[in-house]
C-alpha cells in the first residue's frame, strides 16, 4: 500500500504538526470502506472522484476559510445611516465563500432533493448525501446549521405546504445559485423554554388571507434566512402543543419591504460562531400556516427529526478531524526521547479515539442506509429510522465533546490554543448535545420511540437480523458474544414497552448507552464480515473484541487485551493485515470472561 502523509510523518521533539493540506476522503480508509459496503460499485466507481474533491477541499481551502469565519463572527446592524430600522446581518466574505461551496459548487443542501447536482443523474442517496456532509463538517460545522435547516424546511414545505407555497418557496430553497438561493431557519424555542414547547407563547392572528405573529423567540440560528418556520399559537387555541400551529414567515413582504419582526440582537456564542443566531420579536408578522392548523406541532418534529441525524453526522465528522489531528500529533511528536506514538499509554489514547470515532460512523450510515430504505416507504425501516434518530442524537453528540476534548489534550497546550484547530472543535462540539433537544430530552425520546413507535421491536429484529445472517466462522462466534447481552436488553424494552415508569425514566441515559453500544458492536460485526469477504483481513473483527470488551463487557482483566493493543496499533491505524492467530485467542479469553461474569451475582 503506498505510504500516504499520516503514515510518513517523521517525529521530531519540538515538532508541532497538524493536519494540514490533506484529503479527508482519500486518507480515511473507513469511510471508504464504508461506501463501498452501502453502495453499488457502480455508483462506487463514479462517486470516487466527487468524494475525493469533497476531501481536498475538506482538507485545505475550506479549512482556512473556517479558521477565518470562526475569528470574525457575523455583526447585527440594526439601523442604517438614515435611522432606519434594517436588521441586517453582516457577515465575513469568507463565510459567504462557505456558502458558495456548501450550497453552490457541492449542492449539498439539494443533493437528495433533484437530480443534477454535481451531474447526478437522480437525487442521492442519504448514504452518498451523508458522506459529503461528513466530510465538509471535518472542517466547517457552523454553516452546516443553516444548510441543514433549509434543506429540512424546503422538506416539510414539500410534504405540507399548498402547492402556492411550494411553486413560490421551493425553487428558491433548493437552488445552487447562491445569488438566488433562500436559506431557511426554524424558531421554536422561548425564553420560557426550548424543551417544554408546549408552553410556547407566541401568538397568531388571522388577517385576511394570512396571519399575524406577535411575541418573542430566544433562539433562532440562521437569524437572516430568508424563510423561517415558526411555532405560534392561532388566537382561542388549546394549551400545550397539541395548540401550536407551523407558520412560513417569510423575510421580505410581497411589496419587498421586510417582514414585521426585529432582530433584537445576535446570541455571544462558545460555538459556531461564524452562524448567526438571535433573539427576535413579532410585531405583527405576516405568516402562513403551513400543514394542518393543529399538526404544528408534530410538522416541526419531523423537520427537528431530520436535523438530529444530520448533528450527528457532524459530531461523527469531528469526531474524524479530532483523530486524525490526534495521529498527526502523535507521529509527528517527540517526548522522552520516543516518538509520542511509541508510548504506551499514548497508544491506548490514540486506540480509545479510534474506537469511538469509527464506531460513531458505522452508526450514521448505516441509519443513512435506513433513511434510504424508509424513503421507500418500507414500513419496519420507519420504525427503525424512527428510534435511531434520537438513540444517535443522544450518544453520536455526546461523545464528539469526549473525543474533541481527548484530542486537544493530546496535542499538548497548543491544543489550548485559538491558533490550532481543537479549541473550534471542542467549541463547536459541546452544541451538539444541546439544540435540537438535549441529551435528556432525546433520552426520553428513544423511550417513547419504544413504547409508543413500536421502535423497540424493530431495534431488536434489525439486530438479531444482522447478528443472524453472519456467515464467517470467526464472527459468528463474535455474534454470540453479542446475542449473549441482549437477553437482558430484551427483557428491559419489553417493560418500557407495559409502560414507563419512574425507574425507566431515572435510567433513560444509561440504558439508550447501552443500546448504542449494542447497536455498534453489531454493525462492527457486519462490517467485519463483509471486511473478510472481500479478502480484506480481520481488522473490524478485532475492533468489534475491543469494543466489546470496553464498552458491553466491563469487568473484564484487561491484560491480553493491553498487551495486543500495544502490539497491533499501528497495523490497525495504517489499515495492514491482522492475522487470523491474534483473534482466536482474544475470542477465546472473551468467550470465557463473559461465561464466568454471567454467572457471578449480580451487584
Ligand atoms: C447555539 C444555539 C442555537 C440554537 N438555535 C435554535 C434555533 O435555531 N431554533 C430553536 O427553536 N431553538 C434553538 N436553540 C435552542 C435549543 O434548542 C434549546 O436551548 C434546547 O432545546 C434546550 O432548551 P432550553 O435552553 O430552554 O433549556 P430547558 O428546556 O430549560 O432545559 C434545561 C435543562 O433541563 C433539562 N430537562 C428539561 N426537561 C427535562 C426532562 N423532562 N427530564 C430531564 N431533564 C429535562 C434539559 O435537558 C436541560 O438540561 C438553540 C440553542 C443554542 C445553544
Amino acid at each position: 500500500m503506498k505510504r500516504n502523509h499520516l503514515q510518513s510523518l517523521e517525529p521530531k521533539l519540538g515538532g508541532m504538526p497538524e493536519a494540514e493540506g490533506l484529503n479527508f476522503f482519500l486518507d480515511d480508509l473507513n469511510l471508504n470502506l464504508l461506501m463501498r459496503f452501502y453502495v453499488s460499485e457502480d455508483e462506487y466507481e463514479k462517486v470516487l472522484p466527487l468524494l475525493s474533491k469533497m476531501g481536498e477541499v475538506a482538507g485545505t481551502e475550506l479549512d482556512e476559510l473556517s479558521r477565518e469565519a470562526d475569528q470574525n463572527p457575523p455583526e447585527l446592524i440594526s439601523y442604517n445611516r438614515q435611522g432606519e430600522r434594517v436588521d441586517i446581518i453582516r457577515y465575513h466574505p469568507s463565510y459567504h465563500r462557505l456558502e458558495e461551496i456548501g450550497y453552490g459548487e457541492f449542492g449539498l443542501v439539494v443533493m437528495s432533493h433533484r437530480p443534477g447536482v454535481m451531474g447526478w443523474p437522480t437525487p442521492f442517496s442519504r448514504v452518498l448525501k451523508y458522506a459529503f456532509w461528513y466530510l465538509f463538517a471535518q472542517s466547517e460545522f457552523g454553516l452546516c446549521c443553516p444548510m441543514s435547516m433549509t434543506d429540512s424546511a424546503a422538506r416539510v414545505i414539500e410534504q405540507y405546504a399548498s402547492p402556492e407555497i411550494k411553486n413560490k418557496y421551493i425553487p428558491r430553497m433548493v437552488s445552487t445559485d447562491t445569488s438566488e438561493l433562500w436559506t431557511g431557519a426554524q424558531f421554536m424555542t422561548e425564553k420560557q423554554g426550548g424543551s417544554d414547547v408546549g408552553t410556547n407563547l407566541v401568538t397568531a392572528k388571522k388577517a385576511g388571507d394570512h396571519w399575524e405573529l406577535w411575541g418573542d423567540k430566544w433562539f433562532c440560528s440562521n437569524v437572516s434566512a430568508d424563510v423561517a418556520l415558526v411555532l405560534a399559537r392561532p388566537e382561542g387555541a388549546s394549551a400545550g402543543t397539541k395548540g401550536l400551529a407551523m407558520f412560513l414567515v417569510p423575510k421580505k413582504l410581497e411589496n419587498g419591504e421586510r417582514n414585521r419582526y426585529r432582530i433584537n440582537r445576535l446570541k455571544d456564542k462558545l460555538g459556531t460562531r461564524d452562524m448567526a443566531s438571535g433573539e427576535v420579536t413579532f410585531e405583527g408578522a405576516v405568516g402562513y400556516v403551513i400543514g394542518n392548523i393543529d399538526s404544528g406541532f408534530k410538522q416541526m418534529m419531523s423537520m427537528v427529526n431530520s436535523s438530529r441525524l444530520s448533528n450527528a453526522v457532524r459530531s461523527a465528522a469531528m469526531m474524524r478531524r479530532s483523530f486524525t489531528e490526534a495521529l498527526v500529533t502523535v507521529r509527528g511528536r517527540k517526548a522522552f526521547g520516543q516518538a509520542l506514538i511509541d508510548l504506551p499509554l499514548m497508544r491506548e489514547s490514540l486506540f480509545e479515539l479510534l474506537l469511538i470515532t469509527e464506531a460513531a460512523s458505522s452508526a450514521i450510515f448505516y441509519t443513512a442506509h435506513v433513511f434510504d430504505q424508509a424513503e421507500g416507504n418500507h414500513e419496519e425501516s420507519k420504525k427503525l429510522l424512527r428510534i435511531l434518530t434520537p438513540l444517535l442524537k443522544g450518544t453520536v453528540c455526546k461523545q464528539a465533546r469526549y473525543v474533541t476534548a481527548e484530542a486537544m489534550e493530546i496535542r499538548g497546550g497548543n491544543g489550548y490554543i485559538e491558533e490550532w484547530v481543537n479549541p473550534k472543535l471542542v467549541r463547536d462540539a459541546h452544541v451538539g448535545s444541546i439544540w435540537e433537544g438535549t441529551t435528556n430530552i432525546v433520552a426520553l425520546d428513544v423511550l417513547r420511540a419504544i413504547h409508543k413507535d413500536d421502535g423497540g421491536r424493530a431495534f431488536i429484529s434489525d439486530l438479531e437480523k444482522r447478528l443472524s445472517g453472519l456467515k464467517n466462522a470467526h464472527v459468528q462466534r463474535a455474534a454470540e458474544l453479542c446475542r449473549g447481552k441482549m437477553e437482558k436488553f430484551k427483557e428491559q424494552v419489553e417493560q418500557i414497552v407495559q409502560g414507563r415508569s419512574l425507574e425507566q425514566e431515572i435510567s433513560a441515559k444509561r440504558f439508550m448507552v447501552r443500546m448504542y453500544h449494542l447497536f455498534t458492536a453489531s454493525l462492527l460485526l457486519q462490517e467485519a464480515e463483509f471486511q473478510l469477504s472481500s479478502n480484506g483481513g480481520y481488522r473490524k473483527l478485532y475492533l468489534f473484541i475491543h469494543y466489546f470488551q470496553r464498552y458491553l463487557h466491563l469487568e473484564d482483566d484487561t491484560g491480553i487485551f493491553d498487551k495486543n493493543v500495544n502490539e497491533w496499533l499501528d497495523a490497525i491505524i495504517d489499515w495492514e493485515s491482522i492475522p487470523e492467530n491474534i483473534i482466536d485467542p482474544l475470542l477465546t479469553v472473551m468467550e470465557k470472561n463473559v461465561k464466568v461474569s454471567s454467572k457471578a451475582p449480580t451487584k
